[in-house]
């Protein structure tokens, strides 16, 4: 019971070894058992720290303590989606089928523009990040985002289709500098029928 309260490390839907040449095996160990469980740990502890300090009838430092809680949970929900919507070169990468399919037509005009754009968004997020495909539930338009470090530029409610880490850690020991290089070789990876799904579970 008390478990559910705190957050844990998802475990990866595929093996260390299975995105490469994409992502290397040890890049991805590294990004998953170290970057991501960093967030997680991160998360858990100042939530203990104000369930403690409630207990006790504490002082907090409210703004600083918020803002580190949401860099650490945003870390964590950000990997926790963008670790499925990657699979391994062959049941991932090509292009999306279906009503996403549509909706990234009628939207961008083609899945070509689409990716331009996504690719742009990646390559140029400022500092550490991330780039999403969401979709807003209100209009149902799909909407690409950039999310500066985990939180900012976070529009509410909007729901993540697919997104892309961005931060050096993702991809600095297999493409060293080259954030375009990495972005290209993501879409080679990319698992559209979990952000098919997604965009299913807004729709209905
Ligand atoms: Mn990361």
């Amino acid at each position: 019971m008390e478990l559910t309260k705190f957050y844990s490390l998802p475990k990866l839907p595929y093996g260390y070894k299975d995105l490469e040449p994409q992502i290397s095996e040890e890049q991805l160990t590294i990004h998953h058992e170290k970057h991501h469980q960093a967030y997680v740990t991160g998360a858990n502890a100042i939530l203990e720290k104000l369930d403690k300090a409630r207990k006790e009838g504490a002082e907090l430092d409210m703004k600083a303590t918020l803002k580190e809680l949401s860099f650490n949970i945003g870390g964590h929900l950000l990997h926790s989606l963008f670790w499925p919507n990657l699979a391994p070169a062959g049941k991932g990468g090509g292009r999306p089928g279906g009503t996403l399919a549509d909706g990234i037509e009628e939207e961008f005009g083609s899945f070509e523009r689409f990716k331009k754009e996504f690719t742009q968004a990646a390559a140029s997020v400022e500092g550490s990040g991330w780039a999403a495909l969401t979709v807003c539930k209100q209009t149902k338009r799909p909407i690409i985002m950039q999310i500066e470090k985990h939180n900012v530029n976070l529009y509410p409610t909007f729901e993540i289709l697919m997104d892309l880490d961005v931060w050096e850690h993702a991809y600095y020991l297999d493409y060293k500098n080259a954030r375009p290089k990495f972005v290209e070789a993501f879409w080679n990876i990319v698992n559209w029928d979990e952000v098919s799904k997604r965009l299913e579970e807004v729709l209905k």
